[in-house]
């Protein structure tokens, strides 16, 4: 049997189904999966087990039987552990099919086939009675289905569920409660991530500003969590105003209610400055007493003895709707709204509205502007870079003629914009057009430019002479940048589409960028390895099954795939050179026949390999070129620096080789990476 499988063809730039083979999105499912991160979690780890040791020893002494209901059980890991600590019996509800055969595998591996069932259900599906999955209530009520935002998940109804049918009354929860602590923040650099600030252009008439029109100014943006690691914004990129406080907690012992409400509390700001900023974690207590307390505090609230590394679960970054000025001392209240899945702010100056709880429950935001469907956070971050945007003025100046017609193909860009304010002076018979997705009408209208730039509603391929008003394209430009990028090769299509306007351009054209090249570079990981990384054991238990099923997944495809993951977030040092490997001259069309390289790198430092990162530079004009990779190696020990905008692909390797001394063998990587032109995609192979 077959599945489809929406995906963006990189050379068409078009949604297309895919037939894939029926496990096809299981293998994706299994291989992207966050499993091994948390089963890498060492402190998840232990003080689940703690807790649960903690919990059922509780039960004992009050005379019961300890019967365990375990809700979305994974590898079967928490069973487990309430099995070994004395529980009497778990029920081992898992709702996604292969993770409950696993778990199954896992438990019958582990001796524990006389203590845990497991059940494939939803737990809201589960039945308790003589027939049915469960035999009676459970009184010990063990969970992990908290995500960054504790609730999105689904972590409230299905506790609500729970307990109205699936365990007694006073039974104890590991974990015992969860608590969610809010700070406010000043931060340019995370403001930056949701609206557009002022863009400065220095044209040969003088300085214009683009800007960004009220719609988008006053509008709330997106209800989608941004989850980040927090750990690795550096302090000077956001000023503290407030104390951390405790937003609000759920404890889970008790009958949860998930319908939607609000919670308010009294900030002091500690400092004058702009409130825009809402930074959120939480943590869990796996005891009632609170001394089993797994924490993802950051890294200026907690010591630093505390830390763990994870992936599953990070901090969350709220955009306030509008900034506003705060005074140091001068009481603000804030209201943390919620619905069943997620979290969202506003901050309020007076105590008046507090009474009033109509005005309180605010709707969840959603994006009138349009700008925030078209650009997602870090496209927002990109266009307000201006170090960037000076990269593209410079080359636009060089290229642009008094006689340009300028065609831009991107997403969502503001080329357009800066070339019509560059060649100000010669509009005359200059068109600027857009292709693609433009940036929304509002925009325009704003900045005065409704009747200065078409916008083109076609494909490239069916682009004809009057969308062109007769004229031949002498300038066609482009970041390049497609909403369907996943990997950083994506971009490419920007060839396709320059390859299907061939007719169109000029004999001698000018193409921004000219060219792309594919750089890659060797890396060992501080952190991220652990993600694609086998298990064995977790806290005594064999869970070797997870680790095959993960890697059977991984090696589904002839090929490994290489896979986006926003670098910045997650260091590693380089063991290699960067190296140039394929390029790709935006002055020809695509050519026929693919495009490969094959070659060694060389390991310049000791480390551990865990796999190759790629990214693409954008060659805008002579001297003049992006990346979006790499921006620098800051010192000798080979930490690198990433483009914090984009997301580079990385490639893991089978297997992690380390060298201790420069002189142990390998010291080279040879690998084959093959562009493929029908289909715009990238093979790659390493040989450690
Ligand atoms: N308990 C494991 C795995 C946690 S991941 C561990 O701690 O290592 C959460 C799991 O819960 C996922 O496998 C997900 O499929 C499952 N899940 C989430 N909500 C569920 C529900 N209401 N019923 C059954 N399974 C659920």
């Amino acid at each position: 049997m077959k599945t489809f499988c929406g995906r963006a063809n990189p050379t068409t730039g078009a949604m297309e189904w895919l037939e894939e083979d029926e496990n096809y999105d299981y293998h994706q499912e299994i291989a992207r999966s966050r499993y091994a991160d948390m089963l890498h979690d060492k402190d998840r780890n232990t003080k689940y087990y703690q807790g649960i040791r903690a919990a059922v020893s509780r039960v004992k002494e009050r005379g019961e039987k300890a019967i365990v209901l375990d809700i979305g059980t994974g590898t079967g890991l928490l069973s487990m552990m309430a099995a070994s600590a004395g529980a009497d019996f778990c029920y081992a509800v898992e709702v996604f099919k292969p993770m409950a055969n696993a778990a199954v595998k896992i438990v019958e591996k582990n001796g524990f086939r006389d203590k845990i069932k497991v059940i494939n259900k939803h737990s809201t599906e589960v039945t308790v009675g003589p027939d049915g999955d469960m035999q009676c209530r459970a009184n010990v009520l063990v969970t992990e289905l908290f995500d960054t935002e504790l609730i999105g998940e689904g972590a409230l109804p299905t506790y609500e569920h729970a307990h109205k049918y699936l365990v007694q009354e006073g039974c104890e929860a590991v974990p015992h409660r969860a608590t969610v602590y809010v700070q406010l923040v000043e931060s340019k650099r995370m403001w930056s991530w949701n609206k557009l600030l002022p863009v400065h252009v220095e044209a040969e008439d003088g300085e214009k500003i683009i800007v960004s029109p009220s719609e988008m100014e006053n509008c709330p943006g997106v209800p989608s969590v941004c989850d980040i690691q927090l750990n690795q914004m550096p302090s000077n990129d956001f000023t503290i105003l407030s104390d951390v406080v405790t937003m609000f907690s759920v404890d889970f012992s008790k009958p949860v209610r998930s319908a939607s409400t609000y919670y308010r509390v009294q900030l002091e700001p500690v400092k004058s400055g702009k409130a825009q900023i809402i930074l959120s974690w939480w943590d869990i207590d796996m005891d009632p007493s609170g001394k089993i307390n797994c924490t993802m505090a950051p890294y200026w609230v907690k010591s630093t003895s505390a830390f763990q590394w994870r992936d599953h679960w990070m901090q969350c970054v709220y955009f306030l709707p509008n900034e506003e000025p705060v005074l140091q001392g001068e009481t603000v209240y804030l209201t943390a709204c919620r619905d069943e899945y997620s979290v969202w702010y506003k901050l309020q100056k007076a105590r008046g509205a507090e009474e009033n709880k109509a005005d309180v429950c605010v709707e969840s935001p959603v994006c009138r502007c349009q700008a925030h469907l078209l650009w997602n956070r870090p496209r927002f971050g990109a266009l307000n870079d201006q170090n960037r945007t000076r990269q593209y003025i410079k080359s636009l100046m060089k290229v642009l003629k008094t006689d340009s017609v300028c065609l831009c193909i991107s997403d969502g860009s503001l080329l357009p914009v800066l070339a019509h304010y560059l060649g100000a002076k010669q509009l005359l018979t200059k068109t600027v057009s857009y292709f693609f997705f433009p940036p929304p009408p509002q925009f325009f209208k704003a900045n005065h430019l409704d009747d200065k730039i078409k916008i083109i509603e076609a494909r490239p391929e069916l682009l004809t002479t009057s969308h062109l008003e007769d004229k031949k394209i002498s300038v066609l430009v482009g970041e390049p940048f497609f909403t369907t990028s996943l990997l950083p090769w994506h971009n490419l299509y920007f060839w396709y589409a320059r390859t299907a306007v061939t007719s169109h351009l000029t004999s001698n054209v000018t193409v921004l960028p000219q060219s792309a090249s594919l750089h890659m570079m060797i890396v060992e990981f501080q952190d991220l390895w652990r993600i694609r990384s086998p298990c064995g054991t977790c806290e005594g238990f064999d869970v070797q099954t997870m680790d095959d099923m993960i890697k059977n997944s991984l090696n589904f495809r002839e090929s490994r795939e290489a896979e986006p993951h926003p670098l910045w977030e997650y260091p590693c040092k380089s063991l290699s050179d960067p190296q140039e490997v394929l390029t790709f001259d935006f002055r020809k069309t695509v050519p026929q026949h693919g495009l490969g390289t094959e070659g060694s790198v060389n390991l310049l430092r000791k480390g551990k390999s865990h796999g190759a990162v790629l990214w693409m530079e954008y060659h805008l004009a002579a001297d003049i070129s992006v990346s979006t990779g790499l921006m620098q190696i800051s010192n000798e020990k080979g930490n690198c620096e990433w483009n914090p905008h984009c997301k580079q692909a990385v490639y893991f390797f089978s297997s992690v080789i380390e060298s201790e001394t420069l002189s142990d063998l390998p010291s080279a990587v040879s690998y084959a990476i093959n562009f493929d032109t029908k289909t715009g995609e990238i093979a790659m192979d390493f040989k450690l």
